[in-house]
């Protein structure tokens, strides 16, 4: 059985950190180019969740026609817990879909890719969505910290329709030491050996792989390039030119276990074949993608990356959690493992109101409102509240206590279907305005105890848009 690839979708995070930043905070030589890295409210799940998001509107889908969700991260949010079960709920998949979360190295995303094409493959699923994202934290002063950025993507596989085949795919594996993060520790190791690495563990690997495929009449490839030369090395190599992937590099920087899907989705807007490699934990796998015609959301694949506010070096850091504030933080009134947070989690991630039976007014949030805000009436059905709305009033709060970052901007919404809800708002409230449309879109409200809350927050569209 064929697979078949219906449409795609890229997201980067918020905030780019120039390379000359890193440099004068270690008195360093100047850097080159920019890396993406998150901003407090965004990980590695909010990066999946907006590739996700996009790839399904690109393929014309709703989230519950997905059977099985296949997620690629080398760090996802939870070391142990319900990682994939938050993204699934956050993207309004089915609570029967199936599908695997693959981890532990930079090969991930590879492994996610596979997975789903083999349950297709196998009629075990009809319509997949893959998604790999990453968003490492490099340790600070190592050599990897100018190149570790951020990023995800996403593909929804079929085994019938779309605009692209995959095809022939390639794997080797060897038990050698590359980039690792032992267990327990929080911050990404640099390479022990530059040259070692280069010289006896990434190029035999990726080569072998990447000549294998280089048999076939490759028009672009997404290549593995960890330290900004090895990229055009190995498509040396194999007698291309830059690969299609220095593009995406250059946007959002190595992007982990997104960075070979990544590299590939900006390819699929044109005809021809296109090889995807990816590698890391001592294993490399390198798979065709036959496209026929321009895969919907490739295009918009280099704009999506392309967006992104410089942040300063300290600014990263705080981000990352790597620079963090003394004395008490305000933690949440509610331990997340509370009653609250298990009886709320369906209207959080679902972001569900309550429509009246009587009047059709929606209430929000249900749990606050067991009866109509219009009538009284008691018949309230769920429903998922609108994504997109317009700005009824807001205010800027420029007194946040720490774990919060002013200035917060809050407002309250009408939405498209007539709810009215009251969120955060992304950005320093500059671009916020009564009338104002926005968009709705899964962010990190807290971390706390290990467990990450997740909720939707509203984005202010561009003007025009
Ligand atoms: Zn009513």
């Amino acid at each position: 059985m064929t697979v078949r690839l219906l449409g795609a979708g890229a997201a980067a995070p918020d905030l780019r950190l120039p390379a000359t930043e890193i440099a004068a905070a270690w008195g360093r030589g100047p850097g080159r180019g920019h890396v993406g890295v998150c901003a407090p409210d965004e990980d590695t799940l909010t990066l999946a969740w907006e590739a996700a998001t996009a790839a399904l509107a690109a393929a014309g889908l709703e989230p519950t026609q997905i059977d099985a969700c296949y997620w690629g991260t080398s760090r996802p949010p939870f070391a142990e817990g319900p990682s994939h079960a938050f993204l699934a709920a956050g993207l309004g998949l089915s609570s029967h879909a199936a599908g695997a979360l693959c981890s532990g190295s930079t090969h991930a995303g590879m492994d996610a890719l596979l997975a789903g094409a083999d349950a297709i493959a196998a009629g075990s699923a009809q319509t997949v969505l893959v998604v790999v994202s990453d968003a490492l934290r490099p340790a600070p002063g190592t050599g990897f910290e100018a190149r570790c950025g951020a990023g995800a993507a996403a593909l929804i596989l079929g085994g019938a329709g779309g605009h692209a085949a995959l095809g022939t795919r390639v794997t080797r594996s060897r038990p050698l030491l590359d980039r690792y993060r032992g267990d327990g520790e929080t911050d990404n190791r640099d390479l022990y050996d530059a040259r070692l690495f280069r010289e006896e563990i990434f190029l035999p690997a990726v080569s072998e792989v990447a000549s294998a495929l280089a048999s076939f009449d490759v028009a672009a490839w997404s290549l593995p390039d960890p330290d900004g030369r090895l990229g055009a090395v190995v498509a040396k190599l194999v007698g291309s030119g830059a690969p299609s992937s220095t593009a995406v590099y250059g946007a959002v920087g190595d992007s982990g276990a997104a960075a070979a899907l990544l590299g590939a989705v900006p390819a699929f807007d044109a005809p021809g074949l296109v090889a995807v490699v990816g590698t890391g934990g001592g294993r490399t796998t390198g798979v065709l993608v036959d496209v026929e015609t321009p895969v919907p959301g490739a295009a918009l694949a280099l704009d999506a990356l392309a967006e992104g506010r410089n942040a300063s070096y300290t600014e990263a850091l705080r981000s990352r959690g790597q620079l963090v504030p003394g004395g008490e933080t305000i933690p949440m009134g509610v331990p997340p493992e509370s009653a609250l947070f298990a009886r709320g989690a369906d209207e959080m991630f679902g972001l569900l109101g309550g429509r009246c039976v009587d009047c059709g007014t929606i209430s929000t949030p249900p749990s606050i409102h067991p009866t109509c805000i219009a009538c009284g009436g008691a018949k309230l059905e769920p429903v998922s509240v609108a994504r997109r709305g317009v700005v009824h009033t807001y205010v800027v709060n420029y007194t946040m206590p720490a774990p919060f970052v002013a200035p917060l901007p809050i407002a309250v919404l009408d939405m498209d279907d007539g709810a009215r809800l009251m969120l955060q708002v992304i950005g320093d409230g500059s671009d916020v305005a009564i009338g104002r449309r926005v968009d709705l879109i899964l962010r990190k409200y807290a971390h706390e105890r290990g467990v990450p809350v997740y909720g939707f927050k509203a984005r202010p569209q561009k003007e025009g848009a």
